[in-house]
This record gives C-alpha cells, sequence and structure tokens, in this order.
C-alpha cells in the first residue's frame, strides 16, 4: 500500500443512483401521482401509509379464531378502507389458503376500488419465501441458504420467476421477498432465510432474485420485491433474534450493506426495515441509514415498510420514545413510508395519531407526501390502478409439473456433499438400508418455517403428493431393502427445541438388520423469536443415534436437514458419508435420493462457513490474526468445513491459472482464465471460485474475499477454459469509517489451489 484515493466512491455513487432512475421511475407516472395526491385528503394520505394483517377483517367463531374457509366481515372491511382508508393488507391468518379463498378475500377487497367508491386500490402483501408458501397447490423450493448453495445464478432467478407467477396467480402483487441479511451468527433463527455469509454471493444471487421478481417490468407475471431487513437485523450479539447488533461502519460497508446496494440498483421496489437495534438505534429510528444513506445518498426511489408492529415497539420494547406518539412520529420522521401496525385497535389508533402529528407540524406535510408518493408508486408499477380484477384462470402454470421440475432441479444443485469416504455412495439399487432420525419421515423438516404456516410446524398443511426422506428411498429401494425407525423425536419444550429417544429398541435390533443407515438429523422447523436456540450442538440424543449406529459397525450416511451449521464435530469422523441438504422443500427427499444413487452428481456448496466449535464462530474472510495459533503459527482457524465446500462424483482438476498482465493501472481491468478439466466418466457442474487477496492494506485486510464464481456443466472427461474479469472496483475496501478507498500494491488471485499474483497501481 503507498496512497489512497477516494474520489472514486463518489463517481460509482453517482453512476449508480442514474442506474436507479431507470427502472422506476417515469414522467407519466409521476405526473399521474401528482395529480392523485393534490385530489387527496389527509385521511386518504395517512391510509395509504398504514398496513394491516388479515386477521383483522376476517370472521371470527366464538373462541376467537378465524372461520373456514375464510370469510372477510363487510363490517369490518369497510371500516378500515373507507373509514380509515387503509392502503395495504397482509398475510393470511394463521394458514395457507385456496384459491377460492384467495378469490373471495381479493374479490371483497378490490371491491370498493372497481366499485369507485375509493379512488385507490389496495396493495396486498405476503411473505412467499420460498415458493408461494402460503396457497394451497403452489410450488415449494429449497429455503433461500438452500438456493445459496446451488451457486447458480439462473436458478436463483427461476425461483423467483415462478414464486412471482404462483404469487400473482393467487392474486398478489408484493411480496416480502428476498431476505438480503448476510448470515454471519449462525444461532440466530432466520440464517435459513439468507444467502449465506458472504456479501458478493448474496449480492449476486439477490440480484438474480429481484430481476427474477420484478422482471424489465412488472407485468401479469411479476410481483413487487422487498428487500430485507434494511440493515444489520441478522447480526445480533446475543444470537437471540430482534436483539442489538454492533457492527462497525467498515463492516456495514464491506458486509452488510452492498447485497441491499445491489438489489437498489437492480430497481427492488421497496425495504422492508431491521426489527432489531444496530449500534444502540433501532432499525426504525434511524434517519441516517433510512432517508441519508438509502434514499438520498443510493437514490432508492420505492417506499419503505416496517416490520411487524416496529412502530409500537420502539415505544414499547427498544424504550427509545416516551410514549405511542413519540414512537409512531419518530419511526415516520425516520423514514419509515408504511406501518405494519398491523392489528386492531392500533391501526386505528396510528391513523388518529399521525393525523394530529401532521396537523400540529411534528410530521411535515412534506414527509406525508413524500410517503404517499412513494406508495402510490408502487401501486401505479405493479399495475394495481389498470386492472385489480382476480384471474386466477390465467395462470395455468400454477404449481404445474414443469414448476415442480424447476423446484426438484434447484434441491438437486444445493444439496452439498460434505464427506464421501472409501466412495461409500452411490449406493447401489439393492443395498439395504434404514432410514431412520427425527427428521426422516415428515415434511415439515425438508420444508421449514414459512410453510403453510409461519413456523410451518403444523403437518395438517404439507402438500399432498410430496414425499419424505424415508418415502423417496423406499419408492428407489423397495419396501423389503427399506427399513424405517424414528429413534428420537424433535419438540418444543418451554419454548425451546428439544430432542428425547424414541423406541430405541427398535432402532437398535432394525440397525441389525442393515448395513447402511442413513440418519437423518437436523432441527425443528422455526423462525423469528420461537426459532431462538441457545446452543448451537445438536441435541445429545441426535448424536446417541449416531454412536448407537457407529457401535455396530454401520456405514453411517449423515443427512442434515438444518437452516444453520448445527456442530456435529463428535460424530463427523466415524460417519462414512455426510450430505448437507439444508432445507431443501417438497422435492428435496426425491433430489437426495437421486444424488446418493448417483443417478444425478452433486454440485452443491457450503453458503457459509460450518462451524465446528460451538463457542468460536469464524469465517472464511478473516484477517491473519484469526488464524494465529498458540504455537504462534498461522493455523487456527479450524472450521469443520470451508465457505464453498462441497465434493461430487468427479475428479475435477484445475491447471492454466493465466492473467493478462502482472500490472494494473487505473481503470485497467485484469482477465484471468484458467483450464477446469472433468477426469472422470460422470457429467459435473463444477463451481470455480475466484478470491482475491490483499497483501497489505491501511486497514486489517482479509485473508481473502470471493469476487467471482461461475458454474460450468463439465461433460465426461472434458475440459473449458473459465474467464474472470478484475475491475478496480473489485480491489476496493473500507476505511474505518466506512468510506470506500482504493490503494495500489500487490494482489493475490486464487482459483482452487491454484495462485497468481498481481500489482495495481493508479498512476
Ligand atoms: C418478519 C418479516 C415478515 C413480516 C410479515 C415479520 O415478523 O420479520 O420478515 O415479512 O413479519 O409477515
Amino acid at each position: 500500500m503507498r496512497k489512497t484515493f477516494c474520489l472514486l466512491s463518489v463517481i460509482l455513487l453517482v453512476s449508480c443512483s442514474i442506474l436507479q432512475e431507470k427502472p422506476i421511475k417515469s414522467d407519466s407516472t409521476e405526473k399521474r401521482i401528482d395529480e392523485l395526491l393534490k385530489t387527496m385528503s389527509l385521511e386518504e394520505k395517512i391510509g395509504q401509509t398504514c398496513q394491516i394483517t388479515l386477521e383483522v377483517i376476517l370472521k371470527r367463531n366464538d373462541s376467537g379464531v378465524p372461520i373456514s374457509p375464510a370469510t372477510i366481515d363487510l363490517d369490518l372491511l369497510t371500516e378500515a378502507i373507507q373509514k380509515y382508508k387503509v392502503g395495504s393488507i397482509l398475510n393470511v391468518g394463521y394458514h395457507t389458503l385456496s384459491m377460492n379463498e384467495w378469490k373471495h378475500i381479493h374479490s371483497e377487497i378490490n371491491n370498493y376500488y372497481l366499485q369507485k367508491k375509493e379512488k385507490i386500490p389496495v396493495l396486498y402483501g405476503i411473505d412467499a419465501i420460498h415458493g408461494m408458501n402460503y396457497t394451497v397447490g403452489a410450488t415449494l423450493f429449497p429455503q433461500e441458504i438452500g438456493l445459496a448453495a446451488t451457486w447458480n445464478r439462473d436458478l436463483a432467478r427461476r425461483f423467483a420467476e415462478i414464486t412471482a407467477y404462483e404469487t400473482r396467480a393467487s392474486g398478489i402483487r408484493w411480496n416480502f421477498s428476498p431476505v438480503l441479511d448476510l448470515g454471519r451468527q449462525p444461532l440466530w433463527s432466520r440464517n435459513f432465510e439468507t444467502l449465506g455469509e458472504d456479501p458478493f454471493l448474496a449480492s449476486e444471487l439477490g440480484a438474480e432474485l429481484i430481476k427474477g421478481y420484478q422482471g424489465d417490468s412488472i407485468g401479469a407475471n411479476q410481483v413487487a420485491a422487498c428487500m430485507k431487513h434494511f440493515v444489520g437485523y441478522s447480526n445480533p450479539m446475543s444470537g437471540r433474534d430482534r436483539t442489538p447488533a454492533w457492527i462497525p461502519e467498515k463492516y456495514l460497508t464491506d458486509l452488510y450493506f452492498p447485497p441491499f446496494k445491489r438489489a437498489v440498483d437492480e430497481g427492488a421496489l421497496t425495504v422492508m426495515i431491521n426489527s432489531g437495534v444496530l449500534n444502540g438505534v433501532p432499525g426504525h429510528a434511524n434517519y441516517h441509514l433510512l432517508t441519508e444513506k438509502l434514499k438520498n445518498e443510493w437514490g432508492f426511489k420505492g417506499f419503505a415498510v416496517s416490520d411487524w408492529e416496529d412502530f409500537i415497539m420502539l415505544h414499547s420494547v427498544h424504550k427509545v420514545s416516551e410514549s405511542l406518539e413519540e414512537a409512531y412520529i419518530k419511526a415516520f420522521n425516520a423514514g419509515v413510508d408504511m406501518s405494519m401496525v398491523p392489528l386492531a385497535p392500533f391501526y386505528k389508533d396510528y391513523c388518529t395519531i399521525i393525523s394530529a402529528a401532521v396537523k400540529s407540524g411534528k410530521i411535515t406535510q412534506e414527509r406525508l407526501d413524500d410517503a404517499v408518493r412513494r406508495i402510490l408508486r408502487v401501486k401505479y408499477l405493479t399495475g394495481l390502478f389498470d386492472d385489480v380484477e382476480f384471474r386466477a384462470d390465467d395462470y395455468p402454470d400454477f404449481g404445474s409439473e414443469k414448476f415442480r421440475q424447476a423446484s426438484l432441479d434447484a434441491a438437486l444443485e444445493s444439496i452439498t456433499l460434505l464427506k464421501n469416504e472409501n466412495n461409500t455412495l452411490p449406493l447401489a439399487k439393492n443395498t439395504k438400508v434404514l432410514v431412520a432420525g427425527p427428521t426422516a419421515n415428515n415434511l415439515v423438516f425438508l420444508n421449514g418455517a414459512w410453510t403453510h404456516t409461519w413456523q410451518g410446524v403444523d403437518t395438517n398443511y404439507n402438500t399432498k403428493g410430496a414425499r419424505t426422506v424415508y418415502q423417496a428411498f423406499k419408492s428407489h429401494f423397495g419396501e423389503k431393502n427399506c427399513l424405517y425407525a424414528q429413534g428420537a423425536e424433535l419438540f418444543f419444550e418451554n419454548g425451546f427445541e428439544d430432542t428425547r429417544l424414541v423406541d430405541i429398541d427398535d432402532y437398535k435390533s432394525k440397525l441389525d438388520q442393515v448395513d447402511v443407515v442413513v440418519l437423518c438429523l437436523g432441527e425443528m422447523p422455526s423462525t423469528e423469536k420461537p426459532g431462538d436456540i441457545r446452543s448451537l450442538n445438536l441435541d445429545k440424543e441426535q448424536m446417541t443415534l449416531a454412536n448407537l449406529a457407529y457401535a455396530k459397525n454401520k456405514k453411517v450416511i449423515l443427512v442434515l436437514l438444518e437452516g444453520r451449521p448445527r456442530i456435529i464435530r463428535d460424530i463427523v469422523d466415524q460417519s462414512a458419508a455426510i450430505v448437507q441438504c439444508y432445507l431443501p422443500g417438497d422435492y428435496g427427499a426425491d433430489a437426495l435420493v437421486k444424488l446418493v444413487t448417483g443417478q444425478e452428481n452433486f454440485s452443491g456448496r457450503l453458503p457459509y462457513t460450518y462451524q465446528k466449535y460451538d463457542g468460536i464462530i469464524e469465517f472464511y474472510d478473516h484477517p491473519k490474526s484469526v488464524d494465529r495459533s498458540k504455537a504462534g503459527d498461522f493455523s487456527a482457524y479450524d472450521p469443520q468445513w470451508d465457505f464453498g465446500f462441497g465434493m461430487s462424483y468427479s475428479q475435477v482438476d484445475y491447471s492454466d491459472l493465466e492473467i493478462d498482465r502482472i500490472k494494473l493501472q487505473g481503470n485497467d481491468s485484469l482477465t484471468v482464465s484458467v483450464k477446469v478439466r472433468n477426469n472422470s466418466d460422470k457429467a459435473v457442474k463444477e463451481v470455480v471460485q475466484l478470491y482475491l487477496s490483499d497483501e497489505y492494506a491501511s486497514v486489517i485486510p482479509e485473508g481473502k474475499k470471493l469476487k467471482g464464481f461461475q458454474k460450468v456443466l463439465l461433460v465426461p472427461n472434458s475440459e473449458t477454459i473459465v474467464n474472470f474479469t478484475i475491475s478496480k472496483n473489485d480491489l476496493m475496501f473500507s476505511d474505518e469509517k466506512g468510506k470506500r478507498i482504493l490503494e495500489d500494491g500487490d494482489f493475490t488471485i486464487f482459483i482452487s489451489k491454484l495462485a497468481t499474483k498481481f500489482n495495481y497501481s493508479y498512476e
């Protein structure tokens, strides 16, 4: 490092805001908004900023539970829409709904607009997190963490296109997805909703999700995306959901901002705010991040929605506002445009309080108009003003075979082989297997939370026809050659996940009847607060199942159905093979069988560092000091498996790493090429990963950072040349104040085990 150069960040910012203007704003839409705004009363404007949940307007039985089929209570709906002018509704009211229920719900809600009783249509929002998981018969994909493990941009985009299509079929134009928080706190209950720990991987795949949801513009098959949850939500110090994170400016800029910034540049239409606390400031009170950074500096032109009850929580939980009134005003003035209030009577109080605040000048008319303008912009861009009819019949591909195949393809490329001693896999067709373990025979363990219900544990709504791991193995190996024993059961005890052994004699006796045990371990489906855990360690009962099988000298294939790296250190060495499935969705079991029997090849790669210890959490992109051992050498970094790791049945060799220059100057870019050869008789998709290391920098450099990846198909005994381009943007990093800088000096490129160096100078 000789000199530092900062001006570039200014240039980059300017060019990005120009990019942002393109997809979101158009003169004709802005004109329509201007005209509409002029005609709106204060109450109408405030109503636009208010979002309620469906439960508020559903008919209930005497015990207060919404009746089935879901039925709108017209009095409650009229009160919300006509009296309070509510502009947005979300969710499902407990569980997945049929198309007929959606038809009824949308028809009633849209009636006011269709009959010209209201001049602004309602924007309906939903958590279609891994497919349209709230409509019966929709296609469920791997959760985002599994999608990230595919390292396949096309698959990510296809997932989002199909989800958008099925969400539109259900009459909904706004999806609260993707989660762009980085998964760097594995204790956090929502790790599985992230695209993993790396900002480059998450930015690249996140951008594809935005493209898939929104297309070039929102037509009949697209939805508005929602970037979640801006920003720093995913790194709670305590590990508990919605608790404080401390992230210095440098790491916000280098790690946590990029996926959001990239999504803004892709034209993401909405953003949801961090429900926790960052550096002492609740996400919803952070004027600097929401208004100065996101809207002013990055040029975000869509609108910001709060998370569940988060205006209220500034008062009730975070204690930064002495009254509800102060809390509502603080969040609104920080830059949150729409409040997910979402229950009665709070939403009514919200409207009354904001109205008084505007009248007294505590919220300016300008701020209110800005929020409403942003919301109307999204309503225009999603075509709501032009057509709100429910048209499920226009979506013949809903739940189709071709969509199921896309989900299967995603699972196939996601599931990651972590160990395969003595070619235990693939399993021959005549192998006698015992499929066992707490996650072996229930679909909920393949899907996780956000599946038909919020927590995903209610088996009543499981997709008909989708197979559990045991069912998929049985259909391949035949009833005679495929035994089953549960062995242990996962459950919640006093709100926390627990495990108990069940029918252990049955398990032991079946162990005696087979050579190979497919032992399915993992976690209870859960998310948000109910998903808080106290330790990353896998329960001892699950370890016991493995140890009982080892004691009988069985070949054990550990199948992990989990949304994060649970610690399995003590059962790794004796296992014959280990397969990380993440939460692979409804067709995950079919994919698993195809992979372990060799009908398909593995190509998934870990999107996170698989932790080895409960107490030491470390990441692949650590600075050198993390590596320093007690002995003084640099071997301390000791994960179970590294970020980017994954095996296949093929022997893939890398050679001929070349760069087109060894000196890079100013705006030059560098072309990197590498030869990748499949030296086997089995076709494989190889994830070629390029990492960059800055030798010396004014702020400690990471050991290495992912800067490029490509997934390439290699037919048997073939080779290809893979090219990457490195530009000065890839060499930049942040100083301790979060300012992006560029320094000259020596850099090393790593691809697989190959390395080469170049020098950069900006003069
Ligand atoms: C979650 C969000 C979700 C919202 C609406 C919140 O509790 O944090 O991710 O989109 O609920 O269901």
